[in-house]
């Protein structure tokens, strides 16, 4: 299936993000427990899409674990380029050919520690669908810009940034994550106003850059200390469209029952 075609419009997504956590082995009890854990659930059929975003060196054993179970596979990053001289990186068709369907790009801790810029961000955006995967883009603004009331800014920047040039079938099949840097592994979760009011600016964003409608029909996913305790609340805001986990999806019990949170009429 072409990576452009693979995006319902603004499907449910909940997307699990391990960063550098868990060994191979690790991980597959994870994946297994968590794959355990929703094949009794009775809202299956309204779930919603569940993507986990292991470690590079687990993709592969994590993949196996998941195979069958509806559960998709993710890398948490991907270099712009296909190969070379390029130390320590890897590139789509290598996260592709272990069974990826997705790539996280423009993740705050890729921007903020790694110094990745915007036109980076742009360029692994491009890079993801090129190799078949569906790129969560990440933006977000820092405390600072908040309390600086530089958040629609920020994010209009990091928006366009990413999607000027992109034809509209290439925009309709990418998700945005939104993901305020200071929610981030903080405990620290925005409110569902907060997430609203920063979706509704993503969504007039990209109707500016990639076409009137794109904002509408893209899912925005909230990211930031979400929980199985707050996750329904963000959920029943009908502009975040799923969520982006960091160490709640480390908890295959908690994570699912963020899935669950997260099902249609759930
Ligand atoms: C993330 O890393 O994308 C994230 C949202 O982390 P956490 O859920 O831990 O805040």
């Amino acid at each position: 299936m072409s990576p452009l075609a693979a995006i319902a419009r603004r499907p449910r997504i909940v997307a699990g993000n391990w960063k550098m956590n868990k060994t191979a082995s690790e991980g597959v009890a994870l994946a297994r427990e968590l794959v355990a854990l929703r094949a009794g659930d009775p809202a299956a059929a309204r779930a919603p899409r569940v993507v986990l975003c292991p470690p590079y060196p687990s993709l592969e054993s994590v993949g196996g674990a998941i195979d069958g179970s509806g559960v998709e596979l993710g890398a948490q990053d991907l270099h712009a380029e296909t190969h070379g001289a390029f130390t320590g990186c890897v590139s789509g068709p290598m996260l592709a050919a272990v069974g990826c369907a997705w790539a996280i790009v423009g993740h705050s801790e890729r921007r903020q520690l790694m110094g990745e810029t915007d036109a980076m961000v742009a360029a692994k955006l491009r890079a993801a669908q090129r190799d078949g995967l569906i790129p969560i883009v990440c933006v977000g603004e820092t405390l600072a810009e908040r309390e600086g009331n530089l958040t629609e800014e920020v994010l209009v920047r990091q928006i366009t940034a990413a999607y000027h040039g992109l034809d509209a079938a290439a925009a309709r099949a990418t998700v945005v994550a939104y993901e305020p840097v200071w929610a981030i592994g903080t405990g620290k979760v925005a409110s569902p106003e907060q997430a609203r009011d920063a979706h509704r600016v993503i969504r007039a964003t990209l109707d500016k850059v990639s076409g009137a409608g794109r904002g509408s029909e893209l899912a925005i996913l909230y990211g930031g200390s979400v929980n199985a305790g707050n996750a329904a609340q963000l959920f029943a805001e009908p502009d975040v469209d799923g969520a982006l986990v960091g160490g709640a999806a480390l908890d295959a019990a908690g994570f699912s029952r963020i899935i669950a949170a997260a099902s249609v009429g759930g």
